[in-house]
């Protein structure tokens, strides 16, 4: 085991001194985890939103048709983008292809979406966690890096509020009414003295809010007063 850790940092030193950084977005070698190129066409959410789900909308909205029931305890969603090119790649590459490197960078882009939103100075930064298997498999937990850079961008730290309770399957592979049975019951409260009364919620993508409601539930009832959700993207295919 300890081997094949030693292995793996070897390969990533290696990797670092010997290879140019590809672009997550568009797969050039520019020497930057994401070029300007892509930056640029970054497809960023602007204007009025559902503050419930971050969908953008015409008007100003609390609560839509897309998000429905799943995001009651919400007080607030931000969505950086919507889940479109070149994000869409840049989230494949920070979940799947070792690309951890990529979650400050995004994180502190989240940050800057999330930071007119808070009520409070010094607000509790969490994540919807990974079981603590697939993490061990993947090797780290892309929402908790996310969630690491969002709060060093706000001069925060990341407090581990949630735990997994069961390693459900991919929300990816469900549909609508199974992503809520899926979710259901899998995330229980950490141990700890006392619920900070904000809390932000980071997390890659919301697409149906199942995931992130059922966080926001959890945390409500353990005493939290105000939950918002923090993610990259709100992908509108739901
Ligand atoms: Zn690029
Ligand atoms: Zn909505």
């Amino acid at each position: 085991m300890i081997y094949i850790i030693i292995n793996m940092i070897m390969i990533n030193i290696l990797e670092e001194i010997l290879l140019p950084v590809r672009c997550a977005g568009c797969g050039r070698y520019l020497s930057r985890p994401i070029c300007p190129e892509c930056n640029a066409a970054m497809p960023v959410v602007r204007g009025n939103t559902c503050s419930r789900c971050g969908k953008p909308t015409m008007y100003p909205v609390d609560g839509c048709l897309q998000c429905g029931s799943n995001l009651r305890q919400i007080d607030h969603a931000v969505a950086m983008a919507v889940y479109e090119e070149p994000l869409r790649s840049i989230i494949h590459k920070l979940k799947y292809g070792n690309g951890w490197r990529l979650a400050a960078p995004l994180g502190a882009m989240a940050a800057v979406c999330l930071a007119p939103h808070l009520a409070s100075p010094r607000p509790a930064i969490t994540y919807v966690p990974m079981h603590r298997r697939r993490k061990r498999e993947r090797g780290y937990d892309h929402a908790e890096r996310l969630a690491a850079g969002v709060a060093r961008a706000l001069g925060l730290e990341v407090v581990p509020l949630l735990e997994r309770t069961r390693p459900s399957p991919s929300q990816a592979s469900l549909g609508y009414a199974d992503r809520r049975s899926n979710v259901r019951g899998a995330f229980r409260q950490k141990a700890m003295e006392r619920m900070p009364e904000e809390v932000v919620v980071v997390d890659d993508v919301l697409t149906t809010g199942s995931t992130m409601g059922e966080c926001a539930s959890v945390l409500k009832g353990g005493g939290a007063r105000r939950v918002l959700a923090c993610v990259l993207a709100r992908d509108l295919l739901a």
